[in-house]
């Protein structure tokens, strides 16, 4: 436990959702904890490792539905730590990837408080996983972009969309379905083709996990229509193409009949 004494805060990143995919450092930091405070998105399979003498604490965050306010969140794991704690803070994903670790990392820091990262696999990488694809092709695609859509209640979205309008790269969006039509209209304005492959990924790694292909210019109608209420992850990009046939899912195709 010399990493974990008490009165100490870590961020750990819980993976996609499959406990399966979290390392084993998340897991020991896990069943170590005397609190966790966790998303929405981390699913019970995770926390289920930890102790039974835990205090889980629900600090979650959907889209439209925010339970807790950030600044709430930081006062609480601060509290937790200064009241002698061992406090993981559990994160769908990557902490460090849009997963407001700063404020959290800041807050600890400003209280004096030993705070650390455990990373986890990012969606993204789930997502690859479950289409049986590369998110990066030798010659085709040689940059991966991570970017969110996510856009507060009243603001638009305003993306660098020429930046982004790379046919050599690859475009991971998290957080992207209420935008996917902003997003493919502003792409193809900004001189990404129409036809340009796309992949949607919903639940990636849990057992209602789904995959999608389509192509830009029907990202609006495929994201409206086929998904759902679970997190969904947008893969834009060349390298699309070449996603498997996934036969041990549950996939569909929205593909147009003009495309294969
Ligand atoms: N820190 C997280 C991302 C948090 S933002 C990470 O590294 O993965 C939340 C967004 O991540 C969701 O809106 C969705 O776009 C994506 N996401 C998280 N879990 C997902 C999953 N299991 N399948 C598909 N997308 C997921």
């Amino acid at each position: 436990m010399s990493d974990f004494p008490a009165g100490s805060v870590w961020l750990v990143g819980a993976g996609p959702g499959d406990p399966e995919l979290l390392t084993r450092k998340a897991e020991r930091l896990i069943s170590l904890a005397s609190v966790v405070f966790h998303d929405a998105l981390v699913g019970p399979g995770v926390l289920a490792l930890a102790s039974g003498a835990a205090r889980l604490v629900h600090v979650g965050k959907r889209s439209g539905r925010h339970s807790l306010d950030q600044a709430s969140i930081d006062r609480m794991i601060v509290a937790a730590a200064l009241a002698g704690e061992r406090v993981v803070r559990l994160k769908g994903g990557d902490p460090a990837i849009f997963g407001r670790a700063t404020e959290e990392l800041t807050a600890c820091r400003a209280a004096g408080i030993t705070v650390r990262i455990c990373p986890g696999v990012t969606a993204a990488s789930a997502a690859a996983a479950a289409l049986g694809a590369s998110l990066t092709l030798r010659g085709t695609a040689r940059r991966l972009t991570f970017v969110t859509a996510h856009v507060r209640a009243g603001d638009t979205l305003d993306l660098d969309w020429r930046g982004l309008a790379d046919g050599q790269a690859t475009l991971a969006v998290y957080m992207g379905k209420a935008s996917a039509g902003r997003l493919a209209a502003e792409l193809i304005a900004a001189g990404l083709p129409g036809e340009t492959p796309v992949a949607m990924v919903e639940n990636a790694s849990l057992p209602d996990e789904r995959v999608f292909a389509t192509r830009l210019d029907l990202l609006p109608l495929a994201a409206r229509t086929a998904l759902g209420d679970g997190p969904a992850l947008l893969l834009i990009g060349e390298a699309m193409k070449t996603t498997g046939p996934a036969p041990h899912r549950n996939a569909t195709l929205c593909r147009q009949s003009h495309s294969d």
